[in-house]
């Protein structure tokens, strides 16, 4: 596979649709299992639900090929511990 020049891009191709998503559970904390049967139960993201991660749209984290939002107040997340999140 060729090296995509745009990983922010990325994650950020899947942001909308996440908010979207995780809007019904804001200020609930929930595991990052969790947060996967939520992704994995979205027709949107069929096929590429390994390409979704919570820590790629954190307030206070962000790590290689996070999203636009990461550390920013667009942000989804609030990682609280590992494995833990707030939705924002
Ligand atoms: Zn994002």
């Amino acid at each position: 596979m060729k090296k995509s020049p745009g990983w922010e891009k990325f994650a950020s191709k899947f942001h909308d649709k996440l908010k979207e998503v995780m809007l019904p559970y804001k200020n609930k904390t929930l595991q990052t299992a969790r947060i996967k049967e939520i992704i994995e139960k979205v027709n949107d993201f069929r096929g590429q639900e390994q390409w979704i991660y919570p820590s790629d749209h954190c307030i206070n984290h962000t790590n290689k090929g996070a999203c636009y939002c990461a550390e920013t107040k667009n942000a989804i997340f609030e990682k609280k511990s590992q494995g833990i999140y707030r939705v924002l």
